[in-house]
């Protein structure tokens, strides 16, 4: 057993919180408060739990219910798909199971509403298949305990999580492992004011030796991209040449070549809409580019001579540096428009 497995289970047994799914290992109670938990403050959770076994006490008294029924026993815990794919679950487990609670994490991710978490969690408590339940409770401690920073936002990273579950789990009491991360994550190692100071498995946390306990987990921030909208003009000159514009050496496609573009506001934006040949939207990073391209017959020579202006014949583009939005602009002009 690794040490921190060992400091965790001794912290356990003796504050583990005394919660009415716990007080047997009953498989089916443990479903049902893994389910009724997602999303849901384990205080709100009791008295629902509670109420749900009496209403059905067996999972063929839960196959059988009622849609009103099941809706009634439900109703304010919120998420109601929860509770009808509970009932789905458990048909299929009496058609396919003998209505017996499957007892491995690979036959439970089949049934419908269960997840990789909860089935490594009813594996291991009712079952002792060693097998480590991640949730936000398990990425926040592992990645923690051995600083490990992948984002904990991206799927690829869960199987890091799997593995780091997998050393640290104990093999002779999964099921307690599992939930004393469970408790440990949701009374010591919380999310924004972890207590080091009294937390078991602090003598072998990295974080906490280095002092970088609230830099983990690491989880990119959803970037929330702002809309720019454009006017692209569309010059061309005798000889069937466009006009093009070089970028400022500064932002985004810097330095390449463009169509002469100016911002503009939403509003204007929709009033040129039904001057414009194309219309293009481009999507970087940060940003949405709206694209109006527009034939602006009255642009002035004079204008055209700056030197960050050229006229291009599209042969020439091969020579410039032209960004793939600005091709697609291109697309759009009308065989018409060239002479
Ligand atoms: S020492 Fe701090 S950061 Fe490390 S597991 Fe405990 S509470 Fe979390």
């Amino acid at each position: 057993m690794s040490q921190f497995s060992q400091l965790l289970l001794n912290w356990y047994q003796i504050n583990q919180r005394s919660l009415p799914w716990r007080n047997d290992k009953n498989p089916y109670y443990i479903w049902i408060s893994e389910i009724m938990l997602q999303q849901t403050q384990v205080v709100t959770v009791i008295p629902y739990f509670l109420n749900f076994i009496e209403t059905f006490p067996t999972i063929a008294d839960l196959a059988q219910s009622n849609e009103n029924k099941l809706m009634k026993a439900w109703e304010g815990l919120g998420y109601y798909s929860r509770s009808r794919n509970l009932r789905v679950a458990a048909n299929q487990i009496v058609t396919e199971f003998d209505g017996e609670m499957p007892a491995t994490r690979n036959e439970l991710l089949a049934l419908k509403g269960i997840g990789p978490y909860t089935a490594s969690a009813i594996a291991s408590i009712a079952f002792n298949e060693v097998t480590p339940a991640i949730d936000g409770n398990a990425f926040r401690v592992f990645s923690r305990v051995m600083t490990e920073a992948s984002d904990i936002g991206e799927a690829k990273s869960r199987p890091i999580f799997e593995n780091i579950g997998n050393q640290l789990i104990s093999e002779s009491n999964p099921g307690d492992f599992n939930q004393a991360i469970m408790d440990l994550g949701s009374q010591i190692c919380t999310p924004k004011a972890p207590e080091c100071e009294i937390c078991p498995v602090n003598s072998v946390c990295l974080a906490f030796k280095s002092k970088t306990q609230l830099n983990f987990p690491k989880k990119a921030k959803k970037i929330k991209k702002k809309d720019i909208y454009l006017i692209a003009d569309l010059v061309m000159n005798d000889e069937n040449q466009l006009l093009f514009e070089q970028r400022a050496d500064v932002g985004v496609l810097k330095n390449m070549w463009l169509f002469p573009m100016r911002e503009v506001d939403k509003a204007e934006y929709l009033a040129i809409e039904k001057l414009a040949v194309g219309q293009v939207k481009h999507i970087f990073t940060h940003l949405n580019w709206h694209i109006l391209l527009v034939p602006e017959l009255s642009f002035r020579i004079a204008e055209a001579n700056e030197q960050t202006r050229k006229w291009l014949s599209l042969k020439a583009l091969n020579d410039y540096p032209i960004p793939t939005v600005q091709y697609k602009l291109i697309n759009k002009i009308p065989k018409s428009f060239f002479k």
